[in-house]
């Protein structure tokens, strides 16, 4: 059997046995045979989640792969079915051929749209919630073999709880999403110390349709980056093809993980070059279709660790994280990430029912990360942080329960819905208790 792994290399399984199935009656049927068999069932998204949230070990792996591309579109209302494995860069070409677009994205479009939404991804902008928010209706499949739809009339507390269900509910086989019109954001970025950007990032956010900012811990540089709806009598100005491949492809991924693997190979090399990467962001302004501008590529490998924090306490976290840089028993490499969102009404969404700012921080793959995600870890949860679903973090249920108020309604209906724990796996029990 083949081995399954996440793309960080940071979990890895053996399923049972893999299925792929072709539409929702082979799914079924395929769920059915392991309950029969008392197997447990793990839906393949593309292992894009840090944490072994959908690792398969000795499971019925779902693989979903050949499950993709959109039923039915109503532009006039925007509401698109698309089928649970379509990967969102497919989702984001079949929009834009049809004239409309997802409000909001996360940094890649790699992840498929069930397993996105499923841990909660999200993007930026204070006006904005994550992509399950974008969410209007699920179909699912059960542990029975059944299938439910769910949406705010019907049963909407499986919605509520399914939009952000981590997998542990059921095979979510179409999701049915609110775009929006096709539109073009200009994208605005530029370098600028901590010190200022933490003083004015509440008249950032409010200023700006999505913003967001990276910052070497080492350092105390910035690159803000704002991206703003461009009005709609504006043609976008998309930067040269060759300049995109210069400054995405060879300076952000080549040569960036050239640097990353000096640093590895002489840790006392990290800070100052650190410093260097800080010191040398230049300002970029360009303009381009949404998607585009949203979403880059990522090809070198990292780990990395996310809390939602509230708004108000992003200045304080930042300020206690950069203090505790300098005791970390080793330099890190990668630089932290900065963004927000709105409140929301998702029950495990990590912005439930408050203005959120995200932290993330990162380590390049290889290097020890274990003493600065701890630090964080402390630092996060202590300012009443919820972790993101799909990145590294070491809290179970007893202390997550507390942050999410619905926290024991999604257990009851995951009850109802899996009273067997078709769903569940090593990581889900960690998080949510046994089913
Ligand atoms: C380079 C990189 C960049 C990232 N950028 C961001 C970002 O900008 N914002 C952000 O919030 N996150 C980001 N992430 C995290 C990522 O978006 C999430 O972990 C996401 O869940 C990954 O999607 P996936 O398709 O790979 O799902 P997987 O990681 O494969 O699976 C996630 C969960 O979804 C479940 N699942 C998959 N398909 C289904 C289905 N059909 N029905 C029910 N459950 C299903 C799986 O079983 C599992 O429980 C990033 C990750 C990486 C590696």
């Amino acid at each position: 059997m083949t081995a399954w792994t996440n793309w960080a290399r940071t979990a890895t399984a053996i399923p049972h046995r893999t299925v792929s199935p072709r539409d929702p009656e082979e799914a079924a049927a395929a769920i059915s045979a392991a309950a029969r068999e008392g197997r447990t069932v793990r839906p393949l998204g593309s292992g894009h989640s840090f944490t072994p949230v959908g690792a398969p070990q000795d499971a019925v792996a779902l693989d979903l792969s050949r499950w993709t591309g959109i039923v039915r579109a109503d532009p006039g209302t925007g509401l698109v079915t698309v089928r649970s494995g379509t990967p969102l860069h497919q989702l984001n070409a079949e929009l834009d051929a049809l004239g409309l677009a997802m409000a909001n994205l996360g940094d890649i479009d790699r992840q498929t749209v069930a397993g996105a939404i499923s841990t909660g991804t999200h993007g930026t902008g204070a006006r904005l919630g994550g992509l399950a928010t974008q969410v209007e209706e699920l179909e699912l499949l059960l542990a029975d073999g059944s299938t439910r739809t769910c949406s705010p009339r019907q049963e909407p507390e499986l919605f509520d709880a399914a939009r952000v269900g981590l997998g542990a509910l059921g095979v979510i086989t179409t999701v049915t999403l609110r775009c929006v019109p096709a539109f073009a954001l200009a994208a605005d970025e530029h370098p600028e110390p901590l010190d200022g950007v933490l003083e004015r990032f509440d008249d950032l956010v409010r200023d700006n349709d999505h913003v967001e900012f990276y910052w070497f811990p080492h350092g105390s540089n910035t690159l803000v980056k704002r991206n703003n709806r461009l009005p709609d009598d504006r043609p976008p100005r998309p930067l040269h093809p060759v300049r995109h491949f210069l400054e995405y492809e060879v300076l952000e991924n080549r040569v960036f993980g050239a640097l990353c693997r000096v640093g590895r190979g002489v840790p006392a090399l990290v800070r100052p070059l650190n410093r260097l990467c800080g010191s040398t962001w230049s300002s970029r302004s360009y303009s381009d279709r949404s998607h585009r501008v949203f979403t880059t590529p990522r090809s070198v490998r990292f780990v990395e660790s996310e809390y939602a924090v509230p708004r108000e306490a992003l200045h304080d976290v930042l300020t206690e994280l950069r203090a505790a840089v300098g005791r970390l028993e080793h330099p890190v490499m990668f630089p932290v990430e900065v963004r927000v969102a709105a409140a929301d009404e998702i029950w495990l969404s990590t912005a439930y029912r408050r203005p959120t700012a995200y932290v993330a921080i990162h380590q390049f793959a290889g290097m020890p990360y274990r003493h600065w995600f701890r630090t964080f870890e402390d630092i996060a949860t202590a300012a009443g942080g919820r972790p993101h679903w799909g990145k590294v973090h070491g809290l179970d249920a007893d202390e997550l329960r507390g942050r999410y108020p619905r926290f024991e309604d999604f257990r009851r209906v995951r009850s109802a819905v899996d009273p067997h724990g078709t769903f569940r796996n090593p990581y889900l029990d960690r998080v949510l208790g046994p089913p």
